[in-house]
């Protein structure tokens, strides 16, 4: 059976050229990077070049990488580190409804503890009023947290308009980059972000790994007290194979990025107007343009995404209902819902992500398969009554 795997936003696989660049640190390269001696010197430069390629795709300086285990990790630093910092500023936190669970979460876990969250409202495209998010900002607003790119529907946010804001009212600016580093530019100088996340297995590095933006004069108070490992920022014995990889899918990805872009588009691109030609009745989510290159997340009405992920998961193709994090819990995905889409359109929704080892047979294939079980489960839908067009 054919394999063809769109879920490259819940996962990648990593790349061989990261792979090869890790295996000297399973077994030669051993050392512990804060060790003094030979052994830990070999291993401690290899951070810091770590360090450099990271910065370089995101045009920081080095000194501004913090390395953490993942993506959650690093925006739950980024939140609890700044609210515990500036707590003799202030404890309002505005954020928006269309967050990943890691920022969404953390920030409901610390209204229990007393701080006020302002959920900002999307519109039916999944943007922001940046009116009313300047309008929500207070004399006791330490943090504005606005991802750069969804991991549900792709939509991209007006980053640099929201950094001027923030920068007009003196408060920090977090975004959750996961899912745009190495596949959109990304310049946290031009941004005018202060604290932006990366995680290491989205963009072809290992899982268990990923990087905080720290911009030099705003510190945090650590997560993770230990050793003086990350100028005393984290405690913890560096994940050395995993810090390397990560820093090598940064210096390719950076290399690649227009051409990424350029040519993933396009197979999305492809995707969308072929399944728009080919099935009645499907509702796009998500600005159509304003999105990251790879992601499609389209609503076939009057069947359910889940089962239609069954189904094409036994042809083969693995892709998602939205985000890895809620599969396998019914109900609307909360990115769809905050976008006002009507539920059962929500349910009917499936997300494609592609990589960069997507294909156009990849896609032909997907074009090929698909329409023929949307027909069918409609065949045995209740809501289907070959009266195309009622559910939009
Ligand atoms: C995957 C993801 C995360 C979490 O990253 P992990 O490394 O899996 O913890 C955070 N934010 C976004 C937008 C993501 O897509």
């Amino acid at each position: 059976m054919k394999k063809i795997y769109l879920d490259n936003n819940a996962t990648t696989s990593v790349r061989a050229e990261v792979l090869e660049t890790m295996l000297p640190f399973f077994s030669s390269e051993f050392g512990n990077p804060s060790s003094l001696h030979w052994a830990g010197r070999a291993v401690s430069s290899h951070i810091e070049k770590a360090r450099q390629q990271v910065a370089g795709l995101i045009n920081c300086s080095p000194a501004e990488i913090v390395f953490t285990s993942c993506g959650s990790e690093g925006n739950n630093f980024a939140i609890k580190g700044t609210v515990e910092a500036l707590k003799e500023k202030g404890n309002h936190i505005i954020t928006t409804a269309v967050e990943h669970p890691a920022v969404l979460t953390t920030c409901r876990a610390l209204e229990k503890q007393g701080v006020q969250v302002t959920y900002l409202a999307v519109d039916e495209d999944g943007l922001l009023d940046l009116e009313e998010l300047e309008q929500a900002i207070t004399e006791r607003t330490i943090l504005i947290a606005v991802m750069w790119g969804n991991n549900e529907t792709g939509v991209l946010f007006p980053i640099e308009e929201i950094g001027r804001i923030a920068r007009r009212h003196k408060v920090r600016f977090l975004s959750d980059a996961v899912q745009a580093v190495g596949k959109v530019p990304v310049d946290v100088q031009q941004a005018g972000v202060d604290l932006l996340t990366i995680s290491g297995h989205k963009i072809e590095a290992p899982k268990g790994v990923g990087a905080l933006y720290v911009r030099k004069g705003n510190p945090l108070t650590p997560l993770i007290h230990g050793g003086h490992q990350e100028r005393n920022r984290r405690g913890g014995t560096h994940n050395v194979p995993g810090i390397v990889g990560l820093g090598r899918a940064c210096e390719l990805a950076g290399g690649e990025l227009d051409d990424f872009q350029k040519r993933v588009a396009v197979l999305r691109d492809r995707l969308q107007q072929g399944l728009m030609a080919a099935v009645p009745d499907v509702k796009l989510n998500g600005h159509p343009q304003y999105r990251l290159p790879g992601t499609l997340n389209i609503s076939f009405a009057y069947i359910e995404g889940e089962g239609l992920l069954l189904h094409l998961d036994m042809q083969g193709i693995a892709a998602s209902s939205g985000s890895a994090c809620t599969s396998g819990s019914f109900g609307m995905s909360h990115v769809l819902e905050a976008m006002g889409v009507d539920p059962m359109l929500g349910q009917s929704s499936v997300r494609f992500s592609l990589g960069r080892d997507t294909s156009e047979a990849d896609i032909d294939y997907v074009l090929q398969v698909l329409p023929p079980i949307v027909q069918k489960l409609r065949d045995m839908s209740p809501f289907y009554q070959n009266t195309s067009g009622a559910a939009l």
